[in-house]
């Protein structure tokens, strides 16, 4: 089942100028920064109230989120929704036609599996799936 939105995720350029951007919009520091080797992002997360800002960086041009703003620009990259069933929300979504980037959940960051969809067949928006690891 779909639950409440995990996180925005926000495609930067320079994530210590975002930091101190977004530590000052918000007024409280990241809670965490993180790297996660297979996507080539770092990535920093942020707390408002209840909600989360996850901040994503490049590290190397390969990495999504470097196409991404190359082609964009900076700017909001993906909504990542909280399932509580990572594995049947992906057989429910392709059984109801949606394309999958990640057909099998890999690692995330902030302790998650996760999985996206493709934004053409969701009105252009990049959707994460999110579960709490096990
Ligand atoms: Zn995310």
């Amino acid at each position: 089942m779909f639950g409440k939105i995990e996180h925005l995720g926000i495609a930067v350029k320079d994530l210590e100028q975002s930091n101190t951007l977004f530590t000052k919009l918000l007024g409280r520091p990241p809670y965490k920064q993180e790297a996660v080797e297979s996507e080539h992002v770092i990535t920093s997360f942020f707390l408002s109230g209840e909600n989360k800002i996850e901040l994503l960086q490049a590290t190397s041009p390969e990495s999504a989120i470097a196409k991404y703003i190359e082609k964009k620009g900076e700017g909001i990259h993906h909504i990542a929704f909280d399932v509580s069933d990572i594995y049947a929300e992906i057989e429910r979504l392709k059984a109801e036609g949606f394309h999958l980037i990640n057909e099998t959940p890999k690692s995330g960051a902030d302790n998650k599996l996760i999985a996206f969809l493709h934004p053409k067949g969701t009105n252009g928006v990049l959707i994460e799936l999110c579960m709490e690891k096990p």
